[in-house]
């Protein structure tokens, strides 16, 4: 058989991805090859997903000794991976109740799911609105495109859920204005990934916070993206000094394993009884055991100092660069999770921008069309943070030129 092709793609999958021209076959770190031996210096982390790199060994060693014991119960039955996840995870946030599952969008399902239940349940079926936010991304389900605040991911799949509205992010005065006693939910990413790495001015969630408490509403952190160490600290409502009553988390927490999570308390769980909410793979002993290991890595002395260290290199750097060549007109984001806002005279053109750095052997993101977008790998190492800003750093150059 020969080996699948690029063009194999458009020939037998769905177009709804537009993947590029290479095909990965191997990773290392923060290095990846494609079919051809090339190497890349991966900048993208698989979307803030890679945290410890490719084939971390600790991971690799986790799920080789799962995979040689038991793979699948589903929840019929519990297992020990999941039970110790679940309990780390209760040590390390404000959680005391987790539910897991295998993406952010079905972490952000549950959470969403869950507040219309607890409100029903505390005061009936008239305060089942949720507020969320302009530009916000929580996922692909009808019920999380709908959250989210970008109308070109709902456009064509109405009849959509009732009962959301969307407030301009940033922005107090309009959410005291939708928040009320009808709310039973606030979902907000600490900062929006997707919609180009913004972050809120500092008060923006110690206010929603307050607003929630106002209107006996919860408050739910989307932090799919900032989670898991990306910003420096374990979750970013920690550096925001703002606790959340639901939290998700996927992406990073699998190091490139697939799992989701919403965290909450006691109170607020109690109102998924037994049958109101499940997934048949949640909680599988593969997905649990590989977490497991990731938290204990992003807890182990040094890891997320390491991250700051990186993030002021990266940005400083990057700063310069986008000054040298006029390229870029803000860098921002917080820890590892970085946007570079193009220039006025290159709007539109981020992607073009991250298909040549893919051309030089840098593998980088986006986040709208004017936002290159930077999530490498937690620990990638200086020499390779190094490398791929010195080819970005001509890439910008040949890029201006024209
Ligand atoms: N929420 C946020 C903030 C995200 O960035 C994403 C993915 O980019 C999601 C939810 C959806 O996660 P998933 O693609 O794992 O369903």
């Amino acid at each position: 058989m020969t080996a699948p092709s690029r063009a194999d793609f458009d020939r037998y999958m769905t177009p709804n991805y537009a993947p590029g021209s290479i095909i990965p076959v191997r990773g290392r770190g923060s290095r990846v090859w494609d079919q051809d031996g090339r190497e890349y210096i991966d900048l993208a982390g698989g979307i803030a997903v890679t945290s410890l790199g490719h084939a971390h060994p600790r991971l690799v060693a986790a799920l080789k000794e799962q995979a040689d014991k038991l793979w699948h119960l589903s929840n019929v039955l519990t297992n020990e991976p999941a039970l110790a996840l679940a309990r780390r995870l209760t040590e390390l946030t404000f959680a005391q109740r987790v539910f897991f599952c295998n993406s952010g969008g079905e972490a952000n399902e549950a959470a969403l799911k869950l507040a219309r239940r607890f409100a029903y349940d505390q005061a009936g079926s008239e305060k089942h609105e949720i507020v969320s936010t302009v530009g916000s991304f929580h996922g692909r389900t009808l019920f999380t495109v709908s959250t989210g605040g970008q109308e070109k991911y709902t456009q064509g799949f109405g009849p959509l859920p009732g009962g959301i509205r969307h407030v301009p992010y940033d922005d107090l005065t309009s959410a005291a204005e939708a928040i009320c006693e009808r709310t039973c939910a606030v979902i907000v990413e600490p900062i929006q990934g997707e919609s180009g790495v913004r972050s809120p001015s500092p008060g923006y969630l110690a206010g929603l916070r307050n607003l929630c408490d106002r209107h006996q509403s919860l408050l739910i952190f989307d932090e799919v993206q900032t989670g898991a160490g990306r910003t420096g600290e374990l979750y970013a409502y920690m550096r925001a000094g703002v606790v959340p009553d639901i939290l998700t988390t996927a992406k990073g927490l699998g190091g490139g394993f697939p799992i989701g999570a919403m965290l909450t308390t006691e109170a607020i769980a109690s109102s998924l009884v037994v049958g109101t909410h499940g997934s048949t793979f949640g909680g599988n002993p593969l997905a649990c055991a590989v977490a497991l290991a990731v938290l204990d890595e992003l807890t182990a002395p040094g890891l997320l100092a390491g991250v700051s260290e990186r993030a002021t290199r990266l940005q400083q750097e990057l700063e310069t660069i986008g000054a040298r060549h006029q390229l870029f007109a803000e860098v921002r984001g917080q820890g590892l999770l970085i946007g570079c806002e193009l220039h006025k005279n290159f709007a539109g053109r981020a992607r073009e921008l991250m298909q040549a750095l893919q051309a030089e052997g840098v593998l980088a993101l986006i986040a709208g069309p004017d936002v290159l977008r930077l999530a490498p790998s937690l620990n990638i190492p200086l020499a390779d943070l190094d490398q791929g800003l010195t080819t970005l750093d001509r890439v910008a150059r040949d890029f201006v030129a024209g």
